[in-house]
């Protein structure tokens, strides 16, 4: 039996009082009830992780990052690295978000080197994979996604989601408000399990798939009913924290 997951990707959104108010709200509405049945993530950007975590203040809410990079230390201007994350409490980083991938110029391959950097400093990768409207058009959905896992694999091994969450992103659907149908979406979580589950099976009746992409209060329920949806990756909903339990309670109402 899969926990279910539900994490709130803030993105580059907020200052560090609005942070704050905002994890205080979700810290003290996440009651036992609801985080001893999901795993409650939330992600604000890596300058908000130090208040954040105190505002948690010991709750039962979890802390992620939006991005790490793949090296330990050195040369690297600009990067944050895995373990300098796990100071700061962090168990989870967001990586590969179609975001990095199409502004900032992240490839599948250094997607995979961040994906192993997390991995190897025992924090859990939420690698992120999805088509946009052209690839899914062309009928190249499965094509895709398929390449962004190959390169996981090719770095890490065959069970280089063992230890990960993946999270099924089409990006025609994030913050356009147009939701990939639970049909659609079951469809590619499906696959993917069986594209995991060829190289370790193991791995993939463990692995969480977590779908994003306009994921609300209101269709929530639906989309995590299906057998291989296991919560969501939630942008804008996430930044209301009314919202986000709402779609954490949809979520425990299903475990
Ligand atoms: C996201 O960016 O990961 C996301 C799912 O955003 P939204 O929920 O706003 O579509």
């Amino acid at each position: 039996m899969r926990t279910p997951m539900v994490a709130g990707n803030w993105k580059l959104n907020g200052s560090r009082e609005s942070a704050v108010a905002l994890a205080s709200e979700i810290a003290a509405s996440a009651q036992d009830d609801m985080t001893s049945k999901v795993d409650v993530v939330v992600c604000p950007v890596s300058v908000h992780l130090g208040d954040v975590s105190t505002a948690l203040n010991g709750a039962a809410v979890k802390l992620g990052a939006q991005n790490a990079g793949a090296e330990e230390e050195g040369a690297f201007t600009g990067e944050v690295s895995a373990s300098m994350l796990a100071e700061y409490g962090c168990e989870y980083v967001i990586i590969g978000h179609s975001e990095r991938r199409s502004l900032f110029g992240d490839t599948n391959a250094s997607c995979a080197a961040r994906h192993k950097a997390v991995a190897a400093a025992g924090l859990t990768p939420v690698f992120c994979v999805g088509e946009t409207l052209d690839d899914r058009e062309a009928g190249n959905t499965m094509a895709v996604v398929e390449s962004q896992l190959q390169a996981v694999f090719d770095v890490c091994g065959d069970n280089g989601f063992a230890s990960a969450v993946v999270a099924y992103e089409p990006v025609w659907a994030i913050g356009t408000g147009k939701t990939a149908t639970p049909e659609q979406a079951q469809e590619v979580h499906a696959n993917i399990r069986e594209l995991v589950a060829a190289r370790d099976p193991q791995t993939a009746s463990a692995l969480r798939i977590l779908y994003g992409g306009s994921m609300k209060p209101d269709n929530a329920a639906d989309l995590i009913g299906k057998p291989d949806i296991d919560g969501g990756l939630i942008g804008g909903a996430a930044l209301k924290s009314a919202d986000f339990l709402a779609i954490c309670q949809a979520a425990a109402a299903q475990a």
